[in-house]
C-alpha cells in the first residue's frame, strides 16, 4: 500500500458507540441485553437518552453524549475522526423524518471516511457481534491525512 494510507490499529477491546433513534430504542436495548455478555467486555459509549436506557435497562455501563438531536451524534462523529471510536450500532428509524437529519447524514459519512463498521440494523449488528473479529486485533487503511494536508497545501 503506498504512502497515501497508515495502517490503523483496532484493539481487542473497542470501543463501541450506541445510538438509537426513539422508534428503535426498545429493539436497541433488547440487542443490547441479547449481547450483554460480548458487550460488557468492551468500552461503550452513545448518545444521551440511548446511552442512559441501555444502562438503565440492562446494567451496562455506557458513557453518554449529548442527547442526538442536540449534537450527540456530532460528538460521536468527532470522537471517530480522534480514533476514538471503532464501531457504531446505529438503529436509525427508517420510517420517520429526523431533525437532526445532517448529523445523521455526517456521521454515516465520516465513519466511511475513517473505515469503522457501523450497523444501522439488527441484523448488521448481530453479523458484526458474532465476528470472530470482536475478539481481535483488526488493522486496516485509512488516508493518510498528514499527506493530505502537506499535498494540498503545497499544490492549493
Ligand atoms: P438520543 O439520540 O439517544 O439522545 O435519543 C439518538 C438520536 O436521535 O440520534
Amino acid at each position: 500500500m503506498s504512502d497515501n494510507y497508515i495502517t490503523l490499529k483496532i484493539g481487542k477491546q473497542k470501543n463501541i458507540a450506541l445510538i438509537a433513534h426513539d422508534g428503535k430504542k426498545a429493539e436497541m436495548i433488547a440487542w443490547c441485553e441479547e449481547n450483554k455478555e460480548i458487550l460488557k467486555n468492551h468500552f461503550l459509549c452513545g448518545t444521551g437518552t440511548t446511552a442512559r436506557m441501555i444502562t438503565d435497562k440492562t446494567g451496562l455501563p455506557v458513557r453518554g453524549y449529548n442527547s442526538g438531536p442536540l449534537g450527540g451524534d456530532q460528538q460521536i462523529g468527532a470522537k471517530i475522526v480522534e480514533g476514538r471510536i471503532d464501531l457504531i450500532v446505529f438503529f436509525s428509524d427508517p420510517l420517520t423524518a429526523q431533525p437532526h437529519d445532517p448529523d445523521v447524514k455526517a456521521l454515516l459519512r465520516i465513519a466511511q471516511v475513517y473505515d469503522i463498521p457501523i450497523a444501522n440494523n439488527r441484523a448488521t449488528a448481530d453479523f458484526i457481534i458474532k465476528s470472530e473479529l470482536m475478539s481481535q486485533e483488526y488493522e486496516h487503511e485509512v488516508i493518510n491525512f498528514q499527506k493530505n494536508i502537506k499535498e494540498r497545501s503545497e499544490t492549493l
